[in-house]
């Protein structure tokens, strides 16, 4: 006889505690909180052959993400596959930045005609999850949001978190700006790919199972942002707000690109670990 508590003490020669709950809690269907006051409850051969199998897989190298098919962002839980990036805390930086941005434009536009004409148009670049598009679609409801990726896999994924999370998207498969043409919006955002190519990070830990085309993007992990930033001026509203996230050692090229751009009152801003994650730059 199995109870969680041993199934969990057996885990910990493999798995740091946190993850192990985690585990067994998709196992069981249960939170977290629930094997904390049933850890006397006994597991049947079900359970224990389910949860050996995660952690195994687990303990060699599959993220617990991927594992449990979840990950919190921004205080709501987000269906993730391999097909998608997992939502890093450091990318509620770039959603906190938008919402900023979103509440100047909407006070700025109270005064015209029409709710909907004034709604705020939001483009969300390479929106993976959707966790960014689906966050701001819901923290701001009057927004019309647009969500684009390049991967039909992706957007799928993006499509179930909407759903699910009812949240109002519109989603469109693009390479980056391709099939956006002739439109623009009033606030962009991306966590584009900036991962340097050669980068032995890549190579380890849980970024060697995520999606090589959402992390890296040529010798100096900039090609991606190179395309973005430049295209992105024909795309802005006048006055619209451009914010990317980035590496940690990018934030001067990312001036650079910003500033060559034409883009105006750049902005750049840190991370909670210090870092200068995010920059941004509004068209004139
Ligand atoms: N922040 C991620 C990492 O370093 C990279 C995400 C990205 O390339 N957009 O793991």
């Amino acid at each position: 006889m199995t109870t969680v508590a041993a199934a969990l003490a057996a885990a910990r020669a493999k798995l740091p505690a946190g993850e192990a709950r985690l585990l067994l809690g998709h196992v069981l269907q249960r939170p977290v909180s629930w094997l904390m006051a049933h850890d006397d409850e006994v597991l049947g051969e079900a359970e224990l052959l389910g949860f050996a199998s995660l952690a195994a897989r687990r303990a060699g190298g599959e993220p617990v993400a991927y594992l449990v098919g979840r990950r919190e962002f921004f205080g709501r839980e987000f269906v993730v596959s391999p097909a998608v990036l997992i939502p890093r805390p450091e990318t509620e930086l770039l959603v906190e930045l938008a919402l900023a941005s979103a509440a100047c434009g909407a006070m700025v536009s109270e005064g015209g005609a029409g709710a909907d004409r004034n709604a705020v148009k939001i483009l969300d670049l390479g929106t993976g999850s959707g966790c960014i598009a689906v966050t701001l679609a819901l923290e701001i409801p009057s927004a019309r949001v647009t969500a684009a990726d390049i991967s039909a896999a992706a957007l799928a994924v993006a499509r179930s978190n909407a759903e699910r999370l009812g949240a109002s998207l519109r989603l469109c498969e693009s390479d980056w700006f391709a099939a956006l043409a002739g439109e623009c919006f009033d606030l962009i955002v991306a966590n584009p790919p900036y991962i340097a190519a050669a980068d032995p990070h890549l190579a380890a830990g849980d970024l060697r199972h995520e999606p090589s085309s959402a992390l890296s993007s040529g010798a100096e992990g900039l090609d991606a942002m190179r395309r973005i930033i430049a295209a992105a001026p024909a795309h802005l509203a006048p006055g619209g707000q451009l914010w990317l996230e980035h590496g940690y050692d990018q934030a001067a090229a990312v001036r650079q690109l910003l500033a060559t751009a034409g883009l105006t009152g750049i902005e750049q801003h840190i991370d909670l670990a210090g870092i200068v994650r995010v920059s941004g730059g509004r068209r004139y």
